[in-house]
């Protein structure tokens, strides 16, 4: 890092040089500018505390030509953990010098994602609101707003700021599409229901999900809560509803809710609903953990050996570790004595490689992990973790 930033200052030095062929002033202004730079990056970068006066000293000579390579120079601090000079030379840069209006909001803006980075959240938040009443129609400032409410897991602010920006922002606008308004709404709308249900508010739970589902019809979250929900409460077809309505969202989430889908089509009004169900899975291509619990229905009703034809014919279709770890941990069961002993130490090896594959992976960053995140810790986007499908998968 530190060798990018001794590159600025040749280029500070050759920019002088341009401006010297112009004139004598520019030639000047510019060889301060480079000095007080070379000045300022020597202070910033040396163990020694740095004085605010010595920068406050440096930054009165400077004409507001510098102010975006010291705002590019703070950055880079920021990002190489040095928040607190970050911090020192945005807010001295604010405090200075006459900025003109666009250079004073990038200032702001990195000075908040200074304070941001740092753990001040109040001082962020406050910048960030200076800037959207400074102009309510810039999508990005109230996007950084919303993102710093997410991360602190404010979602009665994130609600209210997600409204107002709607409000103030005509609905073509790219950027606010980019923003995916309707299903962030109905994400956290999502989080208030789950700290209802943990506060024992049971009713404002299922209001919650409702209004979710008002802003985002298509959300999988939000019909999830529900269609457990219904189950909890036996209604059975209302389950089958909002699982359907997953199903058609987002199919790789199947496998969160098969267990639950085959508990309400027992109970459905309709005895037909749980053989037309069966039917639907054998005409789609299913997740290993879909082929599983629903080779075990199909052997409860139908007895075992149907029960393995629709699995074994299931698994060649899409075939995956697992499938072939548990076939032959069946395998185990049923080989000659002499050999048994060979089968299970595949067994075991197949578990070992199944085990350290990850559930999950965002489709954007990467990111994986075992846990279904409804919000990429890795990129902090959302709906974009879904199951690994495929050999190394579901
Ligand atoms: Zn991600």
């Amino acid at each position: 890092m530190n060798e990018l930033l001794w590159f600025l200052l040749p280029v500070a030095a050759a920019a002088g040089w341009f401006a010297g062929k112009r004139n004598q002033t520019r030639a000047t202004a510019a060889w301060n500018y480079a000095n007080n730079i070379h000045k300022d990056v020597n202070l910033l970068l040396s163990e020694r505390t740095l004085k605010p006066d010595e920068l406050l000293d440096s930054l009165a000579e400077t004409d507001g030509e510098a102010a975006d390579t010291y705002i590019a120079l703070g950055n880079l601090f920021r990002r190489r953990g040095d928040v607190d000079k970050a911090i020192l030379l945005h807010e001295s840069l604010l405090n200075t010098v006459k900025l003109e209006p666009t250079l004073r909001s990038s200032a702001m803006v990195a000075l908040a994602q200074d304070y941001d980075s740092a753990g001040l959240m109040d001082r962020a938040e406050a910048l960030y609101r200076k800037l959207i009443a400074s102009n309510p129609a810039f999508p990005d400032y109230w996007i950084s707003l919303i993102h710093l409410h997410e991360r602190e897991h404010d979602w009665a602010a994130a609600i209210e700021s997600a409204q107002a920006m709607k409000a103030a922002i005509p609905p073509n606008n790219k950027t606010i599409e980019k923003a995916d308004l309707p299903r962030r709404l109905a994400h956290f709308h999502c989080e208030l229901a789950l700290r209802a249900a943990h506060d024992g508010y049971e009713e404002q739970f299922g209001e919650l999900l409702e209004k979710a589902l008002s802003y985002y019809p298509e959300s999988a979250r939000a019909h999830i809560m529900l269609g457990q929900r219904a189950l909890r409460k036996g209604r059975n077809d209302d389950v089958l509803e909002h699982f359907r309505a997953v199903e058609a969202a987002r199919p790789a989430l199947l496998p969160e809710i098969i267990d639950d889908w085959f508990a309400a089509l027992r109970g459905a009004s309709d005895p037909q609903a749980l053989d037309d169900f069966i039917e639907h899975i054998r005409g789609r291509r299913n997740a290993y953990s879909v082929i599983r619990t629903t080779r075990d229905v199909i052997a409860e009703r139908e007895g075992e050996a149907e029960g393995d034809r629709f699995l074994k014919e299931q698994i060649v279709r899409r075939p995956s570790l697992k499938s072939l770890r548990d076939w032959v941990h069946d395998q185990v069961q049923v080989a000659r004595p002499e050999e048994r002993e060979n089968v299970q130490v595949v067994a075991t090896m197949l578990d070992q490689v199944v085990e350290e594959k990850p559930l999950y992976a965002c489709r954007v960053c990467g990111f994986n992990g075992n846990v279904l995140h409804w919000q990429c810790p890795g990129c902090a986007r959302w709906d974009t973790v879904t199951t690994i499908v495929g050999i190394e998968g579901e």
